[in-house]
């Protein structure tokens, strides 16, 4: 597998960025698909041939437990380990809000145009979960 995430030298900070997203590509956190979940959603992309599924409990209306399984490049399943830590607790309200900055800043090295999609799979799977959950709510109203 090939693990250079970005082009060109890194300054020291971006190293430190890079080992952080290679340490979550190597260690997944929250990698399980849960018994029960409130959202959940599958996500391709084509381009790099990842996946990322990615899984929402909610209690009341907070983020209970989230979690993924997925394959795929160190951008790509990183994001998805960060994005899922970030978001456990977070208001339903603010899920909306997360936004592509968000997870550049978790990621905190430059990601060129064809990474991007990969750092943004998880994203996208979020509020496509998120806006199916809420239409459905809707719905049953
Ligand atoms: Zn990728």
């Amino acid at each position: 597998m090939k693990e250079q995430i970005s082009e060109g030298s890194l300054s020291e900070e971006e190293e430190i960025y890079r080992e952080n997203i290679l340490d979550h590509y190597r260690n997944p956190r929250n990698k399980e698909k849960p018994e029960s979940c409130s959202f959940q959603h599958l996500e391709h992309n084509p381009v790099c041939g990842d996946r990322i599924e990615l899984f929402v409990k909610l209690s009341g209306s907070r983020v209970e437990e989230s979690s993924f399984l997925g394959e795929g490049c160190a951008i790509s399943q990183a994001s998805a380990s960060m994005l899922t830590d970030k978001i456990k607790g977070m208001p339903v309200s603010e899920l909306q809000d997360m936004a592509k900055e968000d997870v550049l800043d978790m990621l905190g090295i430059s990601i060129g145009i064809v990474r991007l999609k990969c750092a943004m799979l998880s994203l996208k799977a979020l509020h496509k979960g998120l806006e199916q959950y809420t239409e459905n709510n809707r719905k049953k109203q």
